[in-house]
């Protein structure tokens, strides 16, 4: 299955893999989901954990920093279930372990188990604290829900959380959105960390069916300003386009896709990434399971990234982050309204990072990337930290290209 591929470096040279392991079930489908899960199956969810445990103890070679149950709804799995799951990973001292939740789902109990099973981290699935919005989503949760779920994430010792949120969605306004934030920020304990989507229109959803719910583009930039300053103001940083967090609590699962880290893939539908090479597992619970209980491997289809192509994506990646990119990445000098899209890193005098406009158009900004000739020796220079800036945030991102 996944071992290590030809011409990749022994194992003990390379950082441990993370491991995502994706849970396909839902109490219900939310209009806008495209995602792969499944709202009639639950009583697939044992002979899935199994088939989970199984995959996990043939392909984990190494311990893993970071964990991350997403879904589907992983809350959703009986703790029983969660609790095998997460004792069947090998886990780093220290590793970053989230798993996704709903806030309906979290009670006391759940929170406990998650606790005991070895969670560091919940990330709550809120979207918004307006029932009206919420409604428009097909979101059947009540913005209580959320409040509740926070304190017994508290009760239970995990001090770490984040909140899902989305913003454009049908009946919101720029005072619902606002007062949303502010509930966020005003749980308690407040969350660590925060991420704010703009509502997608996906094919073939129910959303996508009913135009009078599509989303606003102009009122959808009107809102991610709104989030920016309210959670700045909060003392949350944006870190990457989406996800803002306090100093120390960036996601270290997420930071290591948008460093093209490598990360094992469980369960049906889970991508995984080695070393350049990508693939994906079989999509539906049922496939999945036969596959691995057969012994055959679950892998749908993968693909190889040339060196060219890994370069570009790095790029990419990089550009959607405080980090930024080179600034020769970047035809900057040819027009000042482009210019104005980044703005000089803090820290390095090479790089530049999008500003608050530039994030708004950052895929028109990604269009015009190119990787830069390579850099001229200075001397004296060779490390970023060299030049004076030495931040927590720096250095999880400081190997970005
Ligand atoms: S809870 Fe998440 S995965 Fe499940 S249907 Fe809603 S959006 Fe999709």
């Amino acid at each position: 299955m996944c071992e290590t591929q030809p011409g990749q470096p022994a194992a003990r040279e390379r950082p441990a893999p993370a491991v995502y392991v994706h849970i396909p079930f839902c109490p219900s489908r939310c209009d806008y989901c495209a995602f792969a899960t499944w709202t009639d199956r639950h009583e697939l969810r044992s002979a899935y954990t199994d088939a989970c445990l199984r995959h996990i103890a043939e392909v984990q070679r190494q311990p893993a920093d970071t964990v991350y149950l997403g879904g589907g709804t992983p809350s959703q799995l009986a703790t029983a279930d969660l609790l095998r799951l997460l004792e069947a990973i090998d886990t780093a001292p220290a590793a970053e372990i989230t798993v996704e939740a709903n806030p309906e789902d979290v009670s006391p109990q759940w929170a406990l188990a998650a606790a005991e099973a070895g969670a560091t981290r919940i990330s709550l699935g809120v979207q918004s604290l307006d029932a009206h919005v919420l409604r428009g989503l097909g979101r059947r949760h009540d913005p209580a829900a959320a409040r509740s779920a926070v304190a017994a994430i508290a009760a239970a010792g995990i001090t770490s959380y984040s909140v899902d949120l989305i913003y454009g969605g049908a009946g919101e306004t720029d005072g619902s959105w606002r007062a949303t934030i502010k509930g966020i920020l005003g749980l308690e304990p407040a969350p660590t960390h925060v991420s704010a989507y703009a509502l997608t229109v996906e094919a073939g959803t129910p959303l996508s069916r009913d135009p009078a719910r599509h989303p606003d583009e102009d009122v959808q930039a009107a809102r991610y300003e709104i989030a920016d300053r309210m959670l700045a103001d909060a003392g949350l940083e944006w870190y990457e386009i989406s996800n803002w967090a306090r100093l120390g609590q960036e996601s270290r699962h997420n930071l290591n896709y948008w460093l093209q880290g490598d990360y094992l893939a469980i369960g049906a539908a889970a991508h995984g990434h080695l070393d350049g090479r990508r693939w994906w597992n079989l999509r539906t619970p049922e496939r999945y399971i036969g596959a691995v209980e057969r012994g055959d491997d679950p892998v749908a289809a993968s693909e190889h990234l040339d060196p060219a192509q890994r370069a570009f994506e790095a790029l990419e990646l990089s550009l959607r982050t405080s980090h930024g990119v080179p600034a020769a990445a970047l035809p900057l000098g040819e027009d000042p309204a482009f210019d104005r899209l980044v703005t000089p890193a803090p820290d390095k005098s090479d790089r530049v990072v999008l500003t608050l406009a530039g994030r708004l158009l950052a895929n028109q900004v990604a269009l015009r990337l190119r990787i830069p000739p390579p850099a001229v020796p200075t001397h004296g220079s060779g490390h970023s930290d060299g030049s004076g800036h030495s931040g927590h945030r720096a250095h999880l991102l400081s190997q970005i290209t």
